[in-house]
């Protein structure tokens, strides 16, 4: 594998007035690739989730938060985000990815917040359900449901999509966000949110992703329709849609692998996306400051705009 001395982040912080278009690595990438789920150890070059980033200021203080995916990528991001920003956080990830999620745990804990690790499986209905409940016990409540774990897996020919993947695909994006909502929202207060997290494939589907990008559709159908129920009760619900950002997904598989090293290169920024990049996104929409605006769907593309 190539190292380069791209292999480091090298921006200071996200709140320097800077070019966006050289504040973080861009393509090419090396050749790479991983088996899935993947590890952020992996990534070259490494991934900024805004663990020396990322300032909070005050805006979830006291807040309780459950996020899925919270090992790697957006899901750290937005975990590493939310205790700076004052939330006790319960994090879900697959038990393969114990190490990268202790890592998150120990930058929750150095905010004084309290990080509590629930591993499972997201495709089980009744993990869902205990997950939502462990979580509740141990927070003390729930404020905060913020839904990223995905699957997602290329597959360039009909024919060699699977009717296990497909269904795996569906499960872990459609029915498991499905499970947790219904789940939590009995435990949640008035004031209370709920982020999903869509695509741009929602909108510009890839011709190798064609269960993954119908997953990432009824994302965005099931976050309005939820979104007019649940406002009556003050509870808001919103979606991020993600382009192309630098995270295990993609080279474990998300992609084929030959698209790997101009990862991110089709967008008007000409890069990839980092994960701190989506973070801020992700605590707007937790927080108090985002009071009117429910049923919405943010892209954080590079600049190909959603419909
Ligand atoms: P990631 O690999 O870092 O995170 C995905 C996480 O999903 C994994 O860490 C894993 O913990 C979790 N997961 C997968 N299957 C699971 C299961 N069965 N049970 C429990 N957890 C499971 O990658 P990421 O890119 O940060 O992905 C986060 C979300 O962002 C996903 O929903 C993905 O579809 C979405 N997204 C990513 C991109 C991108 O370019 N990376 C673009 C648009 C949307
Ligand atoms: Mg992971």
């Amino acid at each position: 594998m190539e190292c380069s001395r791209r292999d480091q982040v090298t921006t200071e912080n996200q709140y320097t007035m800077q070019n966006p278009l050289t504040q973080y690595p861009q393509p090419e990438f090396p050749n790479q690739t991983q088996t899935a789920p993947g590890s952020v150890h992996q990534l070259q070059p490494a991934a900024d989730h805004g663990e020396t980033s990322y300032k909070g200021f005050g805006r979830l203080a006291g807040r309780k938060a459950l996020v899925t995916g919270a090992d790697s990528g957006i899901g750290r991001a937005a975990a590493i985000a939310y205790a700076r920003e004052g939330a006790d956080v319960v994090l879900n990830y697959l038990a393969e990815e114990e190490a990268d999620a202790q890592e998150v745990v120990r930058l929750i804990e150095a905010e004084g917040r309290k990080a509590i690790c629930i591993p499972g499986d997201l495709k089980d209905e009744s993990f869902c359900r205990s997950l939502v409940s462990k979580a509740v016990d141990a927070l003390g409540g729930l404020d905060i449901l913020t839904n990223v774990a995905g699957k997602q897996t290329a597959q360039k020919d009909i024919a060699e999509l699977t009717t296990e993947q497909f269904d795996a695909t569906f499960k872990t994006n459609v029915y498991a966000m499905f499970w947790l909502c219904q789940a939590a929202l009995p435990h949640m207060p008035s004031g209370a949110t709920i982020i999903n997290t869509a695509s741009i494939q929602a909108y510009q589907p890839s011709e190798t992703l064609l269960d993954y990008a119908p997953t990432k559709s009824a994302i965005v159908a099931f976050t309005k329709a939820l979104a007019k129920q649940v406002i009556s009760k003050g509870i808001r619900v919103n979606a991020v849609a993600p382009g192309p950002f630098w995270t295990p997904l993609q080279p474990s598989g998300g992609q084929p692998p030959e698209k790997i090293p101009s990862f991110g290169s089709e967008t008007p920024m000409g890069r990839a996306g980092q994960p701190a990049e989506c973070a801020p996104i992700y605590v707007l929409l937790a927080s108090q400051e985002s009071s009117y605006i429910t049923g919405e769907v943010f892209g954080v593309t590079g600049g190909n705009p959603l419909p």
